[in-house]
């Protein structure tokens, strides 16, 4: 029998936290939640979609239950220059096959969700105070946090604190993530009736967009811009490296880039006449595998983005999908640890055994070099969506004058670039995708 006060401890109520708390709780074990927010999701920011497949496997009523915006069953990839848009425009019965589906979803209302779940499966919550550090024993094993004035013990501890990875990096020794891995994501939110989106987006009743932007939403930098239509309101917003944001050569704030995309005539008509109701910012980790640390340590686990759990592939960000499941994993591996009376990194490696057996692991290894090929390929930012204007600008002007043979006009376009030049590049990021 352990004298601590709870079984497990969990920091941070978004998806991670939130879910952690559920599992474990509702396995019998005794939990108690601390959120800096004064509610869950106070803080917290997404694009944002999720991919449903792994909320389905905590929650599978959550169709009904969770406070979900529309399903996302159109899909467009747009690349803009200063005054033009080319865009891919997907839609398909598949993308809403169960298993497969996607929601949009504000954070606010979801994270609250999620926490009336742990609370009704019998977490306990504290918000409106931070973990100010993670209290250890005489041979480091973690035993608790300490949260203004109180030390509050536990078996283990999950740290689900996000991507502000303070007491990872303070407490447990893990690194602070390079500039080049991380994001500055900044998002407005704007009201608009239900029908008035439908039409903008010619989608059927209910169902939803999603819409990923390159090119000049960033000023050409490394970055890229993202819409979701929610129930009756529209989530716009860009994505910055730091070292775009931050670095030198860079001239325009990104708020400035905000300001400026809202106004591409790609935007500005499909949030004419709106109101902006909401406002706000946040980071986000962006350097795939490679900047997962180490999460399992003597009594105490990190998962979701605390544990670099992210990933952005220019056509899908998933960040939630990770959450969910990584929270779900440590809360098993924790309640397992604890029923064997072992709470040691040994006793918590069915953590780590989960998540590299998972897709969790598996999909960031798999795409480990995409980050690496963003943050170098300028092209993609620049010259791609200029070449993209002048070669659909010479398919679809007519002038009346005699015209050249369309292969004509375009590679001299190409070729201004360097026809194998871009083939390298094109074949490079492919290989990594
Ligand atoms: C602009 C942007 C767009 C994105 N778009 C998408 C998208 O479309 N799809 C997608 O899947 N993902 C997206 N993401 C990523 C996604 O939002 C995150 O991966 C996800 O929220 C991570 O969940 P989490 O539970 O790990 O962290 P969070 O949701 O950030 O939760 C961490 C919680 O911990 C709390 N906390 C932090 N420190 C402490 C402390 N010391 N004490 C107590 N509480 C603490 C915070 O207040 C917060 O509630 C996006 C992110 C950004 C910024």
């Amino acid at each position: 029998m352990s004298d601590a006060d709870f079984d497990i401890i969990v920091v941070g109520s978004g998806c991670a936290g939130a879910v952690a708390a559920y599992v474990a709780a509702s396995a019998g074990k005794s939990v108690l939640v601390v959120e800096r927010g004064n509610y869950a999701g106070a803080k917290n920011m997404t694009g944002g979609r999720i991919y449903s497949h792994s909320l389905k496997e905590v929650f599978p009523d959550f169709e009904s239950e969770a406070p979900l915006e529309r399903k996302i069953t159109h899909e467009r990839i747009a690349m803009l220059n200063s005054d033009s848009e080319m865009t891919i425009d997907f839609t398909s019965p598949v993308l809403a096959e169960e298993g497969k589906d996607s929601y949009s979803v504000l954070r606010g209302p979801f994270d609250q969700w999620l926490a009336e779940k742990a609370e009704g499966a019998g977490a306990e919550y504290i918000c409106g105070i931070a973990v100010e550090e993670l209290l250890k024993d005489e041979s480091g094993k973690v035993v608790g946090i300490r949260a203004g004035e109180d030390e509050i013990t536990s078996q283990v501890v999950i740290v689900a604190e996000g991507t502000n990875t303070l007491l990872s990096e303070r407490c447990l020794g893990n690194a602070r993530p390079a500039p080049c891995q991380m994001a500055v994501g900044i998002k407005e939110v704007f009201e608009l009736p239900a029908g008035v989106i439908e039409d903008r987006f010619l989608l059927p009743e209910g169902e939803g967009a999603a819409m990923l932007f390159v090119g000049d939403c960033t000023h050409g930098k490394v970055g890229g811009g993202f819409l979701y239509t929610n129930r009756d309101s529209i989530s716009l917003g860009l994505v910055a490296t730091i070292s775009t944001a931050a670095g030198g050569g860079n001239d325009t704030p990104v708020y400035q880039m905000l300001e400026d995309f809202k106004g591409h005539p790609a935007v500005a008509p499909i949030i004419r006449g709106a109101k902006m109701v909401e406002h706000s910012g946040h980071m986000v980790p962006e350097g795939g595998y490679d900047m997962v640390p180490q999460y399992v340590f003597d009594g105490a686990l990190l998962a979701g983005e605390a544990a670099g759990l992210c990933m952005n592939m220019g056509y899908q960000v998933r960040g939630m999908d990770f959450a969910v499941a990584s929270g779900r994993m440590a809360a098993e591996a924790a309640v397992e640890a604890i029923d064997a009376g072992d709470a040691s990194a040994a006793g918590l490696s069915g953590y780590a055994r989960r998540m590299e057996d998972s897709f969790v692991i598996k999909d960031l290894k798999t795409f480990r070099k995409w980050p690496h090929v963003m943050e170098e390929w300028d092209a993609m930012f620049n010259d791609y969506p200029t070449m993209a204007a002048e070669v659909f600008n010479a398919m679809f002007s007519v002038d009346g004058r005699p015209q050249e043979p369309l292969r004509r006009r375009i590679m001299p376009i190409i070729k201004k670039r360097g026809l194998f030049k871009t083939a390298n590049e094109v074949r490079k990021a492919v290989s990594a995708l």
